[in-house]
């Protein structure tokens, strides 16, 4: 199945503009350059090819649209593509426990979510290229599928002749200033992280109500 090439915002559009909150959720599809002021939602509001929000808000919802939409949000938001996101849940149901939380922590704990959670990238599709670029090493050993599951105990590093790269040098300056969550431990004098524990959901700020997609795919 090929990627989709064409502009994120227009995903994040069409997700923000079916929050039936009112609530503008943005999904960070840029990462550190959606806190630029030419955020789309912020200058239109609106889902593409509507002109107007007002109709949009009239329109009813049926269940199976806001299960739909809740899936997509989640789809994006991790930019995985529909026949490996629906694997994911498969597995997430075959693994005893909540199915929901487990289906969100595997999404977590792909490793271009990792790297995008310790900060050493500025989006996760950045985060995507850095691994497949070859910058990482999980254990010791160079891993370049974005898609890899890290497990506890593993330990993340950047290859020798990556850490001197004018992108993790700048990525670095701007990480002093933030903190990875709490299941994964950076080290600034190795330049390594440790996963020391499987995400809790209170660690994932995820906006998605993981049970409506539970139900999509229970139907
Ligand atoms: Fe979404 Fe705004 Fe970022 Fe575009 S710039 S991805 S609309 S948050």
């Amino acid at each position: 199945m090929s990627r989709y090439i064409g502009p994120v915002c227009r995903l994040c559009r069409r997700e923000t503009a079916a929050s039936k909150t009112g609530e503008k959720i943005k999904l960070f599809l840029k990462g550190d350059r959606c806190l630029s002021k030419k955020c789309a939602v912020e200058r239109r509001g609106t889902a593409p090819g509507q002109k107007t929000q007002g109709k949009a808000s009239r329109q009813k919802v049926s269940e199976y649209g806001r299960q739909l939409r809740e899936k997509q949000k989640m789809r994006r938001y991790y930019g995985v593509h529909e026949t490996q996101f629906e694997n994911y849940f498969r597995e997430a149901a075959r693994i005893p426990g909540q199915t929901g939380r487990t289906f969100l922590q595997l999404l977590e704990r792909r490793l271009d979510n990792v790297v995008y959670r310790l900060n050493l990238a500025t989006s996760r599709a950045q985060a995507r290229q850095l691994v497949t670029h070859r910058h990482f090493r999980v254990n010791g050993r160079m891993v370049n599928i974005p898609s890899y599951v890290v497990k506890v105990g593993d330990v993340i590093t950047i290859s020798n002749r990556s850490k001197k790269s004018p992108v993790f040098e700048s990525n670095f300056e701007v990480a002093k200033n933030r903190r990875a969550p709490e299941w994964l431990e950076w080290s600034d004098q190795d330049q390594s992280a440790k996963i020391v524990a499987l995400p809790a959901r209170e660690q994932i700020d995820t906006p998605v109500d993981e049970q409506l997609i539970v139900e999509y795919y229970s139907r």
